[in-house]
């Protein structure tokens, strides 16, 4: 590691923690209130382990192989508090993995893939934790269940005992103004309240919302877990 990355990540890494600060503080919340997910995807290990050194501990990886890879690389290397959030879709022949390498999986985007990991998180006499991923934008390119049909779902997936549904999670579409993202954030949370109001014994603590581009507006819109990847790694080259 070249002492000028090492230097870079530190200064960026300072800078996306104020900002998280700023825009809590701006809308009336804790900043502790608000976690930030260092989006380690196409990033080398070494970079997550300075980033772990600067105190980072949440580290997110969008393909389960990737993950897995960096995870048993850095075995023993990093701090005991560091864990691991999947973030991209993930496939139902991977879920075991999957359970096996994440302490939450962001991504759950069907009934059929909870049910799966439901099954897989009995076997082993555990809950998983999981958000369920709105596609609020409807975008066709996206995964994630629509906002009418989770909905519908939700009794069924709170109704699979050995998962635990923490929240829910979306990713906006990429926009030149982070402003445009507000309205994306601003309707997950009123579906998690509407969720919550229907199904009081539903934790759904969590709000997963916001990225590089538009992670100030998602914390003030309630973002208790934000994903940010380029401005504390620099623009992915892969
Ligand atoms: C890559 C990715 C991010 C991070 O994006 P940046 O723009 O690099 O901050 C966040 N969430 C998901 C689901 C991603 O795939």
């Amino acid at each position: 590691m070249s002492v000028n990355v090492e230097a870079d990540l530190r200064g960026r890494a300072k800078r996306v923690k104020r900002a998280i600060e700023a825009a809590a503080v701006r809308s009336g919340r804790r900043p502790e209130a608000v976690t930030l997910v260092a989006v380690s995807k196409t990033v080398g290990p070494e970079l997550v382990r300075e980033a772990a050194e600067l105190g980072i501990t949440h580290f997110g990886e969008n393909r389960v192989q990737e993950a897995e890879a960096k995870i048993e690389g850095l075995k023993g290397q990093l701090p005991a508090n560091v864990d691991w959030h999947l973030i991209g879709h993930l496939q139902s022949n991977k879920a075991r993995k999957a359970a096996r390498l994440f302490a939450l999986i962001e991504s759950v985007d069907t009934l059929d893939l909870a049910i799966a990991l439901n099954r897989i998180a009995g076997e082993s006499g555990s809950r998983l934790p999981i958000l369920l991923e709105v596609n609020v934008g409807g975008e066709a390119s996206k995964f994630g269940f629509s906002p009418e049909a989770l909905e519908e779902v939700f009794p069924k997936i709170l109704a699979l005992s050995n998962l635990e549904v923490k929240g829910l999670m979306t990713v906006a579409r990429a926009v030149s103004d982070a402003e445009q993202a507000r309205p994306v954030f601003r309707e997950l949370r009123r579906l998690r309240d509407r969720l919550k109001e229907a199904y009081p014994v539903a934790d759904l603590r969590e709000l997963s919302m916001g990225m590089t581009g538009d992670y100030p507006v998602a914390i003030e819109e309630g973002a208790t877990l934000v994903r940010i990847g380029r401005a504390l790694f620099g623009e992915r080259t892969l």
